[in-house]
């Protein structure tokens, strides 16, 4: 080994040296620190915050078939201040107790006080914001969110919903279309210390927010509107206790209007629509005042089931037509009742009708003529088509707490049952159940699923998503269908629903009276349901009135009504009437052009109408919608419908 030279094992000697006593002193440093100052370097880290802002998503809009906006959401501020910020307190009071319109001295209590972030006000218009924005006091914050607005306010209350101020849907649509309607939060991670004051240097962290998309339904504001009116003017002439109108296209499932009445207000869906309970309100409990409210905001149409009565005729008539157990010239004799089982079941007409072939038997409603159809079907077969037509099964409407028929387990259903059923009795369904077996029994055999939602637009209105909803086919043969229909129409042309005829346009229907359970109070539940035209109906509408006072036949408190609303809506959606040489003789069917009335007052609007009758909607000083449009003809004892704004 090569000896190493002295000078060099003294250098080698020193940096040793040197290298110990660092060593060493590093580590008295370190137990230092970790014995004395650890506490210190705790409270340092501690001190660093980061703090989180939640940015809103703008929940999207619904519309209405015309892109009518039904609910949309606009922009309001929250108001909070950072105390740490906070240079002139007193200042920072004024300011926002005067733009608020809040007391100044608790303001100012809010202002003082020692926490990172304290709330002032939230639902700020964005104007008032601005304005506050616009004054630079140090301190304040103001955050954007949303609030879900209503421009129909009552209208279609129970099918639209409503959402909370957390954007979640709670009824309706609102809740059915969340998960499109909603958007994403989006949020801001800014990095401060313990007194809420951002670090210097330090960027924020912006995770933009997704806003909702839009969700394009079926509804129709304009027939929505008209048949909300009629239903109100129907339920207060009969001092109802509640009443419906639906219209369904029967051929595709789409529903133009469900009114539902009584209704309440979707921009203030927490108070009571009953006066009786209002004025107790307070002093009822927190179960009670829920109860109350969830009782108003149901819709019946979906929720509920009720004995059809007569309309579920249709359905009988159906499947004994499917079944070849009677043909239409047949005759029955009705004597007022049918003795079944023992059992006498009396007609509605307690004299009978008499000698009657089958249409007629359908024109005159008469109950022994369908009892004899059930019983020739027989429970097994009966029940094939409740099946076939689904009433054990919800209709799969995009609105949630659908009902199911209720009805006896077939193995117990007897002769007195099963014949009672034949007319609409001992079953109990929803009036949407009701309304989609009908809308096969005469479209030819389809089984649509009634709906609302059509499509689902980006903020652009590009359509993102077609919304689909299944069908079944031949639930009836197309024959039999056709049969049916013709006979319906003569119902209107001959039978119990001839109040709903129009002039120039072909329907066919069913009425029903049902009388409410228990039978003894002698409560009726109106009803008529009718389609048009008839070889290929587009318009299916069902109306009914619960506990209508005095007169209770569905032919003569709804069939009207129905015709009402047929007038004007028909040529509303483009289904003209089709005269005979001799109908166009009428006088009913002579035209008049329509006035231009836009701008007017009511009284001007009326005086410039001349013949024609005016529909008032709206509050307002001045027409700024009509219907028809100026120019066109229409009869001279249709009405126009005009909104006041
Ligand atoms: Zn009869």
């Amino acid at each position: 080994m090569a000896r190493i030279p002295t000078g060099y094992r003294l250098r080698l000697v020193v940096t040793m040296l040197v290298c110990t006593v660092l060593i060493l002193a590093l580590i008295v440093r370190v137990g230092y620190i970790q014995l004395y100052r650890g506490e210190y370097l705790t409270d340092l880290a501690d001190n660093l915050h980061y703090r989180e802002r939640t940015l809103y998503a703008r929940r999207g809009d619904i519309l209405d078939r015309n892109n009518v906006v039904l609910s949309r959401s606009s922009s309001v501020c929250s108001i909070s201040v950072i105390h740490a910020q906070v240079e002139d307190t007193q200042a920072v009071a004024r300011l926002l107790s005067e733009k608020l319109e809040l007391n100044y001295d608790e303001v100012l209590a809010k202002v003082e006080k020692k926490v990172a972030l304290q709330n002032i006000k939230t639902r700020v218009d964005p104007e008032v914001a601005e304005e506050i924005r616009a004054a630079g006091l140090a301190g304040i914050q103001i955050d954007e969110n949303f609030k879900r607005y209503y421009p129909f306010g009552s209208l279609a209350s129970q099918t639209i919903g409503f959402a909370g101020s957390d954007s979640q849907g709670i009824i309706g649509l609102e809740v059915t279309y969340n998960p499109y309607l909603q958007g994403i939060n989006g949020s801001i991670l800014t990095l401060t210390n313990a007194k809420g004051i951002r670090l210097e240097g330090t960027e924020e962290l912006r995770a933009e927010a997704t806003a909702g998309n839009t969700l394009k339904t079926s509804l129709d504001i304009v027939i929505q509107q008209y048949a909300q009116q009629l239903l109100e003017r129907t339920i207060q002439q009969k001092n109802a206790k509640r009443g419906a109108i639906i219209v369904m296209n029967p051929d595709n499932g789409e529903i133009y209007a469900m009114a539902i009445a009584p209704d309440f207000d979707l921009n203030d869906p927490f108070t009571i629509n009953d006066e009786a309970l209002a004025a107790q309100w307070e002093s009822m409990d927190s179960t009670s005042q829920m109860n109350a409210l969830n009782q108003m905001w149901r819709n019946f149409c979906i929720n509920d089931t009720y004995e059809p009565g007569s309309t579920f005729k249709i359905i009988t008539a159906a499947a004994a037509l499917s079944e070849n157990v009677v043909q239409l010239e047949e005759t029955f004799s009705c004597g007022g009742a049918l003795t079944v089982a023992d059992r006498r079941i009396r007609c509605h007409k307690t004299g009978g009708h008499g000698m009657e072939t089958f249409v007629q038997g359908v024109q005159n409603s008469c109950n022994p003529v369908f009892m004899t159809l059930a019983l020739r079907l027989g429970a097994e077969t009966f029940y094939e088509y409740l099946q076939e037509f689904q009433f054990d099964k919800k209709t799969g409407i995009d609105i949630s707490g659908e009902a199911v028929g209720i009805m006896y387990d077939v193995a117990d259903v007897g002769p007195v049952e099963l014949a009672t059923m034949g007319f609409g009795q001992s079953i109990a369904i929803t009036p949407m159940q009701l309304m989609r077996a009908a809308a096969a029994a005469v479209n030819g055999g389809k089984l649509i699923t009634p709906h609302f939602g059509t499509q689902i637009l980006d903020h652009e209105g590009n359509v993102l998503t077609t919304l689909e909803f299944p069908v079944t086919e031949n639930v009836v043969d197309a024959e039999v269908s056709q049969t049916l229909r013709s006979v319906l129409e003569t119902v209107i042309t001959e039978g119990g629903g001839s109040k709903a005829a129009i002039t120039g346009y072909d329907i066919g229907g069913k009425t029903a009276t049902s009388q409410k359970l228990p039978r003894s109070a002698k409560k009726y539940i109106s009803s008529f349901l009718c389609f048009t035209p008839v070889e290929d109906a587009q318009i299916m509408t069902l109306m009914l009135i619960d506990e209508p006072e005095g007169i209770y036949y569905g032919g003569t408190v709804c069939a009207p009504v129905v015709k009402e609303l047929l007038e004007n809506i028909l040529p509303y959606l483009g289904i003209q009437p089709e005269y005979t040489a001799e109908e166009s003789q009428l006088p009913e069917v002579s035209q008049i052009e329509v006035p231009d009335l836009l701008g007017m007052s009511l009284s001007e609007a009326k005086r410039a109408a001349g013949g024609a009758a005016l529909d008032v909607l709206g509050t307002g000083e001045q027409v700024v919608e009509q219907f028809p449009s100026p120019g066109e003809m229409i009869n001279t004892d249709s009405k126009i419908i005009v909104y006041l704004d």
